[in-house]
């Protein structure tokens, strides 16, 4: 009964949003369920789950939303599929994304881009988008999806869900297809803190596989509360947000400083500056780690003759979209002869200035807060043509990316039917905490 709803719900809703780029054969999905249901010890015995299509499943074709991948079914699970699996979760499907993960508004797609629930001219945020979308279109109750520079935060602030961007090296990576690797995370997206907690109990934890990973006890405390709870609002992220969003934000703030917590504004620093370097390093890892994408090995391979260069170009040329060449462009130019210093190495030196400071806010607070996204989801076709407008999007969630620490959104309020997100960021290694605070303020 449990998947013939969803599958009318997904009968009924995925024409209009188009979440998915691949939805699973329903009995082959219901032969599985019942099989998990046999053995209820799992935690998450015969519940479905939507998996961001940059995550590698065994036998189920894994695109990253490009036509490079457009055939490519990976032979092996990703650590965290392996994990899920093991605890009796049923993959229902692949989730639409930016291409490769490079977007905020899963545009960059090449199977189109996905709309949000809330209002369908405009985008659920990126790039996992199909994930946020999925959640708050009532088809599923759990998702995963990927962070890089806010990707998992977007699209949960676009369609009034949760979703944690855990801290650095506490979910395997092994499995995902790489972006920025010095970035990224992959991490739960779900409908309340609780599930949210949930999901991150089971895919945490280090990984043999993953040399990033570490080992580490996890920190769940046994109770919160919001009285006395110091919280830092990052004035100058603020201060460049929209002024729709600001109303909400301030509204948030005055319910949590009503229940006991201690607010102020404190400044970040360089945070001008923030952009430029997570693009910059994103860009230089993500230039090297497509390398792989020669069409010989991997992929779109439509060409083979003249020589290597010819066959690299064209296969290359063709199958990646317009954003993902963009980045490998700029990419391997940052890192060539000459650049390298001049961009490149400032760039880790602004990363570092900004972990410093968020390091040191978080000395004295427990939490640092500001909207997730600095504007309301625009409409589809609004940023995606002009990628500065686009990258500018990214402003609040890729400080938590440069600096490692952990950070969730939340719904915070509607704007004229369109959801808003609170972004809480937390020490490294907090992620319990911060989403046993999520919970309270729910
Ligand atoms: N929008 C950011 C980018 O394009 C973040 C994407 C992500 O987190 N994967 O790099």
């Amino acid at each position: 009964e449990y998947v013939e709803r969803t599958y009318e719900r997904i009968e009924k809703i995925e024409k209009k949003i188009k979440a998915f780029i691949t939805i699973r054969d329903k009995e082959e999905v219901k032969r599985e369920v019942r099989e998990k249901l046999k053995n209820p010890k799992g935690k998450l015995s015969g519940i479905l789950i939507a998996i961001k299509d940059n995550i590698s499943t065994k036998g189920i074709r894994t695109t990253c939303a490009s036509r490079m991948l457009e055939d490519y079914v990976p032979p092996y699970d990703a650590t965290v599929i392996e994990k899920l699996k093991q605890e009796g979760a049923v993959i229902l499907g692949k989730t639409n994304m930016d291409e490769f993960a490079m977007g905020s508004t899963t545009e960059t797609s090449y199977f189109g881009p996905t709309r949000n629930p809330w209002d369908l001219e405009r985008t659920p945020g990126g790039s996992s988008g199909g994930s946020g979308a999925a959640l708050a279109a009532g088809i599923v109750d759990i998702a995963l999806g990927s962070d890089t520079g806010g990707s998992i935060r977007a699209p949960a602030a676009y369609n009034a869900v949760f979703g944690l961007k855990p801290s650095y090296g506490t979910v395997s990576r092994f499995g995902l297809v790489a972006y920025a690797n010095s970035l990224e995370q992959i991490g739960p997206m779900a409908k309340n803190a609780e599930d949210l907690a949930l999901l991150y109990s089971i895919i945490s934890g280090d990984d043999p596989k993953d040399a990033t990973t570490i080992h580490f006890e996890p920190q769940v405390p046994e109770k919160v509360d919001l009285k006395d709870v110091k919280i830092a609002v990052l004035k100058d992220i603020v201060e460049a947000s929209d002024k729709p969003v600001v109303s909400i934000f301030n509204s948030t703030l005055d319910k949590l400083s009503s229940e006991g917590a201690i607010i102020k504004e404190v400044n970040l620093g360089y945070a001008e500056y923030a952009l430029p370097a997570y693009y910059i390093i994103a860009m230089s890892e993500a230039s090297s780690n497509l390398a792989r994408f020669d069409g010989v090995r991997y992929g779109y391979s439509k060409y083979y003759e003249g020589n290597w260069r010819e066959t690299f170009a064209k296969n290359r040329g063709e199958g990646f979209g317009i954003e993902v060449k963009r980045r490998i462009l700029l990419g391997s130019f940052i890192l060539s002869a000459g650049y390298y210093e001049e961009f490149y190495i400032k760039a880790l030196k602004i990363r570092r200035l900004i972990k410093d400071n968020v390091d040191n806010i978080l000395k004295e607070f427990d939490l640092i807060a500001s909207p997730t996204m600095p504007i309301l989801p625009p409409k589809i076709g609004e940023v995606v043509e002009d990628p500065i407008k686009m990258y500018a999007m990214d402003l609040n969630t890729v400080i938590a990316n440069l600096a490692g620490v952990p950070a969730l959104s939340q719904p915070a309020g509607f704007y004229n039917n369109l959801p808003i997100g609170l972004q809480l960021m937390g020490r490294y290694l907090s992620d319990y905490y911060i989403m046993a605070i999520s919970a309270k303020i729910e």
